[in-house]
This record gives C-alpha cells, structure tokens and sequence, in this order.
C-alpha cells in the first residue's frame, strides 16, 4: 500500500507542475538535498533547488501575472510559447524542466533499468543496448554549447527522440524543429555540476546515470504514449 501511495504521489508531480496555472509554487525535493551524493553534491542541490529554480519562479509569476497569459497552465504557456516574450519563455521553461528533473532522480541504486519494463524494450528494441542509447544522450549533452538541456522524449509515432536545447528551451515549445513529450531531462547549464565538477561536463554525465530513477522515466513514458490530447497539440501522431 505504502508502494502505491508513493508512486501515485510522484506520479503527480509533473502531472501537477503541466497543469499548474499562476501563481507558479517550488515543488519540494522527492529527497534530501544529500541523497544524490556523490554524484551530485549537496550544496549543489541546495543552491539549484533553492536559488535557481525559485528565481525561474518568481520570474515567471512575475512575467504573467496582470497579462493575457495569467490564466494559462505552464504546458499550455510552453507549447505556444511563440506567441508569448522571452521572460515566459526562459522561465515557463525553466520551472517545468527543473520540476521534471528534480523527479527523474533518486539516490544511487535507488531504480535500476529495468530492461523488461515498457521503455526498457523500448530502449532495447531502438538503441541495442541502454548504453548505446546513453552514449548518445551524453554526446548531446556534450555538443550543447553554453547552456541547455539533453532531452530523452517521444517523438513522431512514439519513437524515441534524443535531441538537445539551448537555455531553457524544452521539446514541448513550438519555437522548436523537433518536438515531443519530453521523459527524461539532463541540465547542462554549469550552475548543475560547477562546484564539483568545475568545468567537466563530461565527468558529471558520467555519474549522473548513477543516480537515475529508471522507474519514474518509465512511468513517464509510459504515461506519454497514453497522451493523445498532448500527442495531437505537439502533431506527433
Ligand atoms: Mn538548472
């Protein structure tokens, strides 16, 4: 019992954080700000849950609030966030992919890959192997120059779509060439690994696979395929 309680819990986190309409709230860590040592570092989670992610916040409360873009959730402001200004679109995409990222970890050994979970033939059936599929990820993640993220999403016909974006950009904004739901967000702005990794990006994408949350990524995979409405919003079908 206890098992599903948390699972439905956090299966409305990012459920919560799409939906969510002003004014915009910090959802707290599913974990202590040490729980994902030593591959990230407390402090580090301190300052990006605490500092970064509330300032995208309070920033985003700010840039909607008194305008036509008030009553909209966060994936609505991000799927046409053409329509929208910069301070939105900086800020509407960073609440949503801190509060995705913050969820798709757990600490080491937490939720393994499960390779007989539906993303895990998935991963199997189009990469070869999930560090194939990793490996891929990282290259993204390493080519991103300057700031951004590393995406894992669905893409046309429920494939799997490795892409990266700049800034706070996400698949979902129709700002975008490559669109889909995105599942699985690595930050590779440097205030993610600077204290401890300095300026090695390459170490820190090393071990954050240490600290994946295998389950949540197939739940929000498998929550994804389900999502035609989304599906059709994003013409992935
Ligand atoms: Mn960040």
């Amino acid at each position: 019992m206890k098992k599903i309680l948390t699972t439905i819990a956090s299966a409305f986190l990012l459920f919560q954080a799409s939906a969510q309409k002003a004014p915009f709230s910090l959802p707290s860590l599913p974990y202590a700000f040490d729980a994902l040592e030593p591959s990230i570092d407390a402090l580090t989670m301190q300052i990006h849950h605490g500092k970064h992610h509330a300032a995208y916040i309070n920033n985003l409360n700010k840039a909607v609030t008194g305008t036509k873009f008030e009553p909209q959730s966060l994936e609505d402001l991000l799927l046409n966030v053409s329509t929208t200004n910069d301070a939105i679109r900086n800020n509407a995409g960073g609440h949503y992919n801190h509060s995705m990222f913050w969820t798709i970890l757990s600490p080491v050994g937490a939720q393994e890959f499960d390779p007989n979970s539906a993303l895990g033939k998935a991963v199997v059936q189009q990469f070869g192997t999930l560090d194939s599929m990793k490996k891929l990820l990282n290259e993204a993640a390493s080519k991103r120059f300057g700031s951004g993220w590393a995406w894992l999403s669905i893409g046309k016909q429920n494939k799997l779509m490795i892409t990266s974006t700049a800034n706070q950009d996400n698949p979902l904004m129709d700002v975008l060439q490559e669109r889909g739901i995105p599942i699985l967000g690595i930050d590779v702005w440097e205030h993610a690994y600077y204290l401890k990794y300095q300026n090695k990006r390459g170490d820190y994408l090393e071990q954050i696979w240490k600290v994946m949350n295998w389950s949540k990524i197939n739940e929000y995979y498998t929550e994804a395929l389900k999502n035609m409405e989304l599906k059709d919003k994003l013409k992935i079908q």
